[in-house]
């Protein structure tokens, strides 16, 4: 495991918080300087979720949080849940489930392949079980006929959907600025927009929220958000700041689609790394980083714009891309 650490979790964080037992550490922000930004006329920060825990980390820890706590409220001791070879949820779910003492079982889409990837053996090497569909069944996943062959099969589970994305992974991710001091535009790569509809629901009407979809023709999740929003508000759970904040989805960095990659992207984040020693995934924060500084060079944002990146994690998917 030890590569885990030296890749995800580089830092000695000093500030600590507490979930439950566990210990996470307070996200760090970081400035970045750079002569683009400078130029630019503002001033640009990472929130780094990527450091509160070596292994539960990043957005998709935000997104389980009140999954966990439903699923103990619940009495339910085993977890189930969907996602791709090289899933950030499964990887986290796999590690939470242990960290928090559920059984957890995963459901993988496509057939095995062995030797078992990184993702994967970590998930096994934490208790988790795996199970595989074929994709045609995979996408039944969110079917309540599937859901209830998967209870006659595995007795009773809680089922955390993929990804973590439903409302309760929202609500944690109201809480991904509570640390955080205040900034006029705050950034995010987005899959489902899951993420992106926790943040917003804790910006006020002065901030602004901007969304990097890293899917091809990104524009679909502009009606997927809303009603998202919608929902949470008719589900009347908490949030920080219900006035409607002003958003945006930019839909031009996906680089060819979900987990596609070119020399250019490959490049960049070699380099921001190097300068910055901030490491980035490919399939999500380094797309939306490319795009802020990018727009950066385009003149997009106002001149002393105070602008935060959200480094949601997923650095264990690197594994797979090398
Ligand atoms: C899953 C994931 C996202 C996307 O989250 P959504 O809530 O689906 O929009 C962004 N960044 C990373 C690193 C992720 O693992």
């Amino acid at each position: 495991m030890n590569v885990y650490q030296d890749l995800m979790f580089p830092m000695n964080a000093d500030k600590s918080v507490f979930e439950g037992n566990e210990k996470f550490y307070i996200p760090p922000t970081q400035q970045i300087h750079s002569e683009i930004i400078e130029t630019a006329g503002v001033e640009m920060f990472v929130l780094r979720l990527d450091l509160m825990h070596p292994w539960v980390n990043g957005n998709k820890w935000y997104k389980l949080k009140y999954n966990l706590l439903e699923a103990q409220e619940k009495n339910f001791s085993t977890l189930l849940t969907f996602g791709g070879a090289y899933s950030n949820h499964i990887f986290a779910t796999a590690a939470a489930g242990k960290l928090f003492g559920f059984q957890t079982i995963g459901v993988i889409r496509g057939e095995e392949t062995l030797p078992l990837n990184p993702t994967l053996s970590f998930a096994i090497e934490q208790g988790m079980q795996l199970v595989y569909l074929n994709r045609a069944s995979y996408r039944q996943r969110n079917s309540t006929e599937l859901q209830a062959e998967l209870r006659e099969r595995y007795g009773e589970v809680f089922i955390i959907p993929e990804g973590g994305s439903n409302l309760n992974g929202v609500r944690g991710c109201t809480e991904i600025l509570q640390q955080a001091e205040n900034f006029d535009v705050v950034c995010v790569a987005c899959g489902t927009g899951t993420t992106f509809a926790g943040i917003l629901l804790s910006l006020t009407q002065q901030q602004k929220g901007i969304a990097f979809p890293i899917l091809k023709n990104g524009s679909f999740l502009q009606p997927e958000i809303a009603t998202l929003l919608q929902n949470y508000f008719a589900a009347n759970l908490p949030a920080p700041n219900k006035f409607a904040c002003s958003w945006e989805l930019i839909c031009d960095y996906h680089f060819g689609g979900y987990a596609k990659v070119n020399d250019e992207l490959l490049n960049f984040t070699q380099q921001f790394q190097q300068n910055h020693s901030v490491p980035l995934d490919y399939v999500y924060t380094a797309k939306m980083f490319y795009g802020v500084m990018d727009l950066l060079q385009q003149g997009f944002f106002s001149k002393g714009d105070r602008i935060l990146l959200i480094h949601t994690g997923g650095l264990q998917g690197n594994l797979g891309i090398q």
